[in-house]
């Protein structure tokens, strides 16, 4: 451990929703000799007093809670940039601490660790010793939430721009697709990942006109794509909370017309378990859309927010198997039977398989061997600009070609 700091010294915020576990947890840190030792039982009260100014040097996080859930917890604190040390706990069992942990890296927040419950003198020592003070002095507009008319102003000047990630055929690598994916521009913030302003941009009702100032740039680039004699077809993320627009399928088949791409060149990507509170809207405008001969694509598939449920009640034509059963198949047994049950399902269904999240050639090698029909990952290339992604097309159809 860094010498320079000690146990003591640290400030820490407990957050459980269960007063005997918080009592558990505060007990063993005062064990540790930290004075410092401020505990909530709810996520919301604990946004709260990080949003007044109250500085804490190490967050400790239950995963399961009523009101906000420790993952939700995780995404708020990444919005806000939480610079300093996060330590998960959770009575589930390792696997769901491990997606969390993994989820928590991503939004590169600081995770010292994850410990299962009931929480033990020892356990905690140790993944404290990971602890490093945050030494880089940021901006304080970085911790700052991100506001209405900063994000309306970021929207109007195009400060939220479309980046291309490519979807080439398992079967000989041609480049058949691309997935649309947010990137804010942000003048003071930097480059900032969708982590960081959609979920937000829903908050603030701001989600359809991002979403349509995206689809506008993405499809007026992929009109000339095709107009270069590229036969790209276009995925793109749809919110569920943009499908309670209920004249939503004649606005898209108006762009997409006005750029002279075929409907059925259109892919529309939806997640999130929201789309079954507003069901008969979303039906409505999904029906529409499927018949006017988009492609409708369920996203995250085998996650908590993409379920079999949906399956049967909205006529998806793509499903797309969650990184999560992706990334490492070849050595985990239980991600690859869900990858290969996946894949059954869409056939009999007769949908066309994506495999997202392909990182390496074990990866590759996997969803070929399962029959995905469409692979999409690091493997192949990360989301680029429209001018990179130009440029990669040509040196990856060479390839591919030769
Ligand atoms: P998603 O739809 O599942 O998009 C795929 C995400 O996986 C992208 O993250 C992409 O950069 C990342 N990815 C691609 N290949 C790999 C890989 O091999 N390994 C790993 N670890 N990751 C890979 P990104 O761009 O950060 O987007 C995150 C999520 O934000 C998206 O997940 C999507 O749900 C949402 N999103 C992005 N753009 C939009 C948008 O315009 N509208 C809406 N509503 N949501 C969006
Ligand atoms: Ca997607
Ligand atoms: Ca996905």
């Amino acid at each position: 451990m860094n010498s320079a700091v000690s146990i003591e010294s640290l400030s820490f915020l407990v957050i459980d929703d269960d007063e005997f576990m918080l009592d558990i947890v505060a007990m063993n840190l005062n064990h540790l000799k930290a004075a410092n030792v401020a505990t909530c039982t709810n996520g919301c009260e604990a946004l709260a007093r990080i949003d007044n100014g109250e500085s804490f040097d190490v967050v400790m996080i239950d995963l399961n809670m009523p009101i906000i859930d420790g993952v939700e917890v995780l995404r708020s604190l990444a919005q806000r940039n939480f610079p300093n040390g996060i330590l998960l706990f959770s009575g589930e069992d390792a696997r769901i601490l491990k997606t969390a942990q993994s989820l928590a890296n991503e939004h590169k927040l600081n995770v010292l660790g994850a410990l299962t419950k009931p929480v033990v003198v020892n356990d905690l020592q140790e993944a404290l010793q990971a602890y490093r003070p945050n030494t880089t002095e940021a901006p304080q507009k970085l911790f700052e939430p991100i506001t209405v008319d900063e994000l309306y102003k970021a929207i109007n000047e195009k400060q939220i721009l479309p980046y291309f990630q490519p979807q080439v055929l398992s079967r000989d690598k041609s480049l058949v697709a691309a997935e649309v994916l947010a990137r804010w521009q942000h003048p003071e913030r930097g480059l900032l990942a969708p982590f960081h302003f959609i979920a937000r941009a829903e908050e603030l009702s701001l989600i359809d006109e991002l979403t349509w100032s995206l689809f506008e740039q993405a499809i007026e680039q992929f009109g000339r794509w095709r107009t270069m004699g590229t036969n790209l077809s276009m995925s793109i993320n749809l919110s569920a909370d943009s499908l309670g627009t209920v004249n939503l399928p004649e606005k898209i088949a108006s762009l997409v017309a006005a750029n002279h791409i075929p409907y059925d060149a259109i892919r529309l990507e939806i997640t999130e378990s929201r789309l079954m509170k507003n069901l008969k809207t979303s039906l409505d405008v999904l029906a529409r859309l499927r018949l006017k001969n988009f492609g409708l694509s369920i996203d995250d598939f085998g996650t908590g927010y993409s379920s079999l449920a949906q399956l049967n009640s909205i006529p998806f034509n793509e499903l797309k198997v969650d990184r999560a059963f992706v990334h490492g198949a070849a050595a985990d047994p239980a991600a690859r039977a869900i990858l290969e049950s996946s894949v059954m399902l869409a056939r009999k269904l007769d949908m066309t398989v994506v495999a997202e999240g392909v990182e390496d050639q074990s990866d590759w090698d996997q969803v070929e061997a399962i029959g995905c029909d469409l692979v999409q990952g690091y493997h192949v290339a990360r989301p680029m600009p429209a001018d990179q992604f130009e440029q990669w097309m040509e040196t990856w159809n060479e390839r591919t070609i030769a």
